[in-house]
């Protein structure tokens, strides 16, 4: 079972990812954008921290609807509100509980990427995170890890295609060629939460060690 306290982590290991790979997201959003993908999202996880910090969020669903509103009221950009989406229906659907299940994550991160679907009424092939986020999620039925694994491909997927959705399809054909910087961060965001995941399950293996011993 996960707690609030690995829903934390989760959230701060993401900011640590997004601060590592700025330079690079908004790299990404140079050629196909307006070249602030990294920035966008380095602001809107610094906030996620500063609130995460100030309000203490009692459970997994109330941490993830914090950080989602969190999101939507500080990122300027089409990302903000697409990301804060994803993690404030997720957090909705996980409830009140004090602990969930990683089936109940599963389940509520796939509602999660849902609503950015029908939100930003995108669909996977359209070069946009949900080219991460939808394979990503569908392999959260293996592990943590393989759900990281399969977004970070699908990121690597969205270079050949054009795009659909977004300021990049502004581009037209011109967007070919690209990866998609938020497909990118999707991916980001997926490895945080397979990182804390194993960190989880270290964890709990020394305790295991101590209790033995
Ligand atoms: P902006 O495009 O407003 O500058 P960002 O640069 O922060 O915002 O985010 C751009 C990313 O947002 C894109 O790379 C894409 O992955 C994602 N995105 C844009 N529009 C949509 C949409 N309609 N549905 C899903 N994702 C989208
Ligand atoms: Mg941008």
């Amino acid at each position: 079972m996960r707690d609030a306290e690995f829903f934390l982590r989760w959230m701060t290991v993401a900011g640590d990812a997004v601060e590592r790979e700025a330079d690079r997201l908004t790299e990404l959003d140079s050629p196909i954008g307006d070249a602030d993908h990294g920035s966008n999202l380095l602001r809107g996880f610094t906030a996620v921290r500063a609130a995460l910090a100030a309000d203490p969020a009692a459970s997994p669903g109330a941490v993830l609807v914090l950080a989602g509103r969190t999101l939507i009221s500080t990122v300027g950009g089409a990302s903000g509100p697409l990301y804060g989406t994803l993690l404030r229906r997720t957090g909705k659907e996980l409830g009140e509980a004090a602990e969930v299940s990683d089936e109940d994550l599963r389940k509520a991160l796939y509602a999660g990427v849902g609503a950015v679907a029908q939100l930003g009424g995108a669909a996977p092939g359209d070069k946009t995170m949900l080219d991460a986020l939808v394979p990503g999620v569908a392999a959260l039925s293996g592990s943590y890890r393989a759900a990281a694994d399969a977004a970070e491909h699908g990121a690597r997927a969205t270079v050949p295609m054009q795009a659909r959705k977004g300021r990049a399809s502004y581009l037209g054909e011109r967007s070919i060629g690209h990866q998609d910087p938020g497909a990118t961060s999707a991916a980001l965001l997926l490895g945080a939460l397979a990182d804390v995941a194993d960190a989880d399950t270290d964890t709990d293996t020394d305790t295991d060690t101590a209790d033995a011993s």
